[in-house]
């Protein structure tokens, strides 16, 4: 994992993961957009986030939820007051920077939760300018929310800044029509917006991403319980997908650091070449949400409890992770410079390989071709597939490589006397020869 995130973000583009959105006019700081490896790498992440916390459980379902909102929602839910960031501007005005960052990288330790006060001390106590000595005017906070005019008559709203608001907005009609019982999730994955200060180090803050977020309605007295198991649980979500344990810990939020609807606050973080960063926040919200949201609609979001013939409004416990970082880490935990094969090889779990199989016919002379053609035609249905005829048949191996291609099938000459074909295996190189009627069993992911 010695690849840094400048060359990470070069490789990513050009092997057709990850592009800069908006190149050719110049591109806009934070927005990526994913090409044809990438948006099959990123649907195979949500396909087994999505088995994983929803489908393969009883308690939890799912949601989509629309990306625009009105104002209310997010003023009830403490957005436009509480969710910003200190932000250090120079005194020209020429260069701004989020504080807490900018003070890490100069001093060398975190400062996650650190006041305004305390940033302006810092500032003055170690002499910090910004660059060519530009002094910075007094720190102030800078709100995240990104706001939008609606319709003809200007409505206020906002993109949403987490995607989680709207599962709290629809959580009794959920509740209700799904016939949950609490203790039960409700799960959704989509596109979030915040208007970071300073995004940088490529997917890890963009101002435009996706998180995958499972809200968990419990009784207030079985939060603890809950909080573990849900450490552990989305522990192993990554463990599953080959990601190794030393790469991840846990960090707790200090008092200062919890955001305002937390009571209890600890990421999972990975260890990037950049640091140890949050991949992704376990939260005890409490009952936060849907007593603001109670308060300011007016409606009643209690949950009541058939047995025990009592209300209650449920707390709530979060996981919330971001799809772009996951797909970031995989990339580093997948990417091998394997020096006797002389090319790179990424060696993802196969259930995230974006391309599946690739169908090589050795030349495109003598009938190999239209065979090969013939073997893709069977097989793209079930499977992501490729078919490649151009460049050396090493060469082909190499791309597919490159890109985390399990398997390659290679038609030769034999294959059109006897019907077998020959299957190369990414992570050994190891060729091996099978009858065309058995090869899907050896498909495996
Ligand atoms: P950070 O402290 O890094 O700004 P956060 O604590 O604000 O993150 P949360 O609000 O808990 O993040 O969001 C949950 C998850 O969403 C994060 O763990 C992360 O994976 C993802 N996420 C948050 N902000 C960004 C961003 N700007 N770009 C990409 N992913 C993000």
């Amino acid at each position: 994992m010695t690849l840094n995130i400048d060359d990470m973000a070069s490789f990513c583009k050009r092997k057709g993961f990850i592009y800069p959105s908006a190149e050719i006019y110049g591109g806009l700081a934070g927005f990526f957009d994913y090409g044809p490896y990438g948006v099959e790498l990123k649907k195979n992440i949500i396909n087994e986030w999505w088995k994983f916390m929803v489908n393969s459980r009883s308690d939890v379902v799912g949601m989509d939820g629309s990306i625009i909102s009105p104002e209310s929602v997010w003023q009830a839910s403490g957005h436009l007051e509480n969710f910003s960031d200190l932000m250090l501007v120079s005194e020209d005005g020429s260069f701004e920077v989020r504080a807490d960052v900018f003070l890490e990288e100069k001093l060398g330790k975190s400062f996650d939760g650190v006041s305004a006060d305390e940033v302006n001390n810092l500032i003055k106590d170690n002499n910090l300018t910004g660059p060519n000595g530009k002094k910075f005017k007094t720190c102030e906070s800078f709100n995240l929310m990104f706001p939008l005019s609606i319709g003809a008559k200007k409505v206020k709203g906002y993109l949403r800044g987490e995607t989680t608001q709207m599962i709290y907005l629809d959580y009794k009609l959920i509740q209700q029509n799904a016939r949950m019982k609490v203790p039960f999730g409700i799960a959704q994955i989509g596109k979030a917006f915040r208007n970071e200060i300073s995004p940088r180090n490529f997917l890890f803050r963009c101002r435009e991403f996706e998180q995958m977020e499972m809200q968990f309605f419990i009784d207030p007295k079985d939060r603890e319980t809950w909080f573990k198991y849900w450490q552990e649980q989305r522990t192993n979500f990554y463990l599953n997908l080959g990601v190794k344990r030393e790469h991840l810990r846990y960090r707790a939020h200090e008092k200062g650091e919890l955001a305002h609807y937390a009571k209890r606050a600890e990421d999972i973080e990975y260890k990037f070449p950049f640091g140890w960063k949050e991949i992704e926040g376990i939260h005890d919200r409490g009952d936060w949400d849907l007593s603001t949201h109670s308060k300011h609609s007016k409606q009643k979001l209690d949950y009541f409890d058939e047995e025990k013939k009592e209300s209650f409004v449920p707390h709530i416990i979060e996981t919330s992770a971001g799809l772009d970082r996951t797909l970031l880490l995989l990339l580093y935990e997948a990417y091998e410079d394997d020096k006797e094969r002389g090319n790179i090889v990424l060696r993802l779990h196969p259930k995230l390989a974006p391309i599946k199989v690739a169908v090589l016919p050795l030349v495109k002379k003598g009938g190999l071709k239209e065979k090969a053609q013939e073997l893709f035609d069977s097989l793209k249905l079930d499977f992501v597939a490729f078919y490649d005829e151009s460049g050396s048949i090493g060469r082909r191996y190499a791309r597919m490589d490159e890109i985390g291609t399990p398997y390659c099938v290679t038609i030769d000459f034999d294959t059109l006397e006897d019907g077998t074909v020959t299957i190369r295996n990414r992570d050994t190189t190891e060729q091996k020869r099978v009858k065309i009627e058995d090869l899907r069993k050896e498909l495996v992911f």
